[in-house]
């Protein structure tokens, strides 16, 4: 199953176990989960996903790549658009279903801090100093740069609403903001 942000709520333990135990029930009085014509329907329905292009097969099913492989496969696809890596045809259709409001992991306005913040540090060119204070190490002598959001807190997709900054400032920058609300 694939990690991310679901709209839903994740299933509680005792919830699955009634799941399952239904399904269980249903099996043992009807002999089947889904009846032939459901699962006709559904094998239809991956059949037609299929010819369409939509379909990635899983072949990959509880298997993982190699770390030289995974390295491999991002040389060949990095900085390469879609219709360069699976043909003008296939690419074109790729494209059109994975590009922004049509990928499925977007969720739009919904989408959560998270999400806003993982696009940001694809598209949010990097800085070499700390947009705080400038420089390029803290009080702390900390190098790293993390997002920071100085929208006060609206988070939205505008980079101009980012700040890469070392994670002392950001929270100084926090705090010197709240005070200001306060007052
Ligand atoms: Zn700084």
């Amino acid at each position: 199953m694939p990690k991310g942000i679901y709209k839903r709520k994740p299933h509680s333990k005792e919830t699955k176990q009634k799941i399952k135990l239904a399904r269980l029930k249903r099996k043992e009085k009807l002999g089947y989960i889904n009846s032939p014509e459901t699962r006709e329907k559904i094998s239809n329905n991956l059949k037609q996903l299929y010819k369409e292009g939509n379909l990635i097969l899983p072949t990959m099913l509880g298997k993982h790549h190699s770390n030289k492989t995974k390295r491999k496969m991002k040389d060949i696809r990095q900085g390469k658009s879609y219709e360069e890596i699976f043909g003008v045809e296939k690419g074109k259709r790729l494209k059109e279903r994975f590009t922004n409001e049509k990928n499925p992991a977007w969720k739009g306005d919904k989408a959560k801090k998270f999400s806003y913040h993982a696009w940001l540090s694809r598209h949010k060119l990097k800085s070499d100093v700390c947009e705080f204070c400038g420089k390029t190490k803290d009080n702390f002598g900390h190098i790293k740069l993390v997002l920071a959001n100085i929208n006060n807190h609206q988070y939205t997709r505008n980079p101009k609403h980012y700040k890469w900054g070392h994670y002392s400032c950001h929270i100084n920058y926090d705090n010197l903001n709240r005070k200001r609300e306060q007052r």
